[in-house]
């Protein structure tokens, strides 16, 4: 019944990520970043977030990312969850995010596009791909749980 029942549709969602990334602009002086490799398969993100401490929101994120599609893709996904929330509602997004690749209970509702990349809980190599940008993210905020 969902539009995202579908595994096809996954794969069309995840395509559309790696060929058509959001959020890519560059990044001024403003924004924080963090660099992070995954050596398994090769993936490397440079993660910029542009966070407002007084709103306490993120007002922005880029990145330059290489790597297989589940990571770019990853990545491109995260940037529209991200965008606009405060670090505890990001930190609700992370937990289930993970729950989710992890074979773990989480809400679907929370996670937009990055759903399509439940089926990576069924290829372990392919987790670390999928949560690099995530923990690039923690890397730059600092305080988060490890993943
Ligand atoms: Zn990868």
């Amino acid at each position: 019944m969902s539009y995202f029942n579908d595994e096809s549709m996954y794969r069309e969602i995840i395509i559309d990520h790696t060929k058509n990334p959001r959020n890519i602009k560059k990044p001024n002086d403003d924004y924080k970043k963090a660099y992070l490799k995954n050596p398994s398969c090769g993936d490397e993100i440079t993660l910029y977030v542009l966070y407002d401490e007084k709103e306490n929101k993120v007002k922005d994120i880029t990145y330059k990312v290489s790597g297989c599609s589940i990571c770019c893709a990853s990545a491109s996904m995260m940037s529209e969850l991200f965008i606009g929330k405060t670090k505890e509602e990001i930190d609700k997004i992370i937990q289930n995010f993970n729950n989710m690749v992890t074979g773990q209970e989480y809400d679907e509702d929370m996670l937009g596009d990055a759903i399509s990349l439940k089926g990576v809980v069924n290829v372990p190599p392919r987790i670390k791909c999928a949560t690099l940008g995530y923990k690039a993210f923690q890397k730059v905020i600092g305080d988060s749980h490890e993943m």
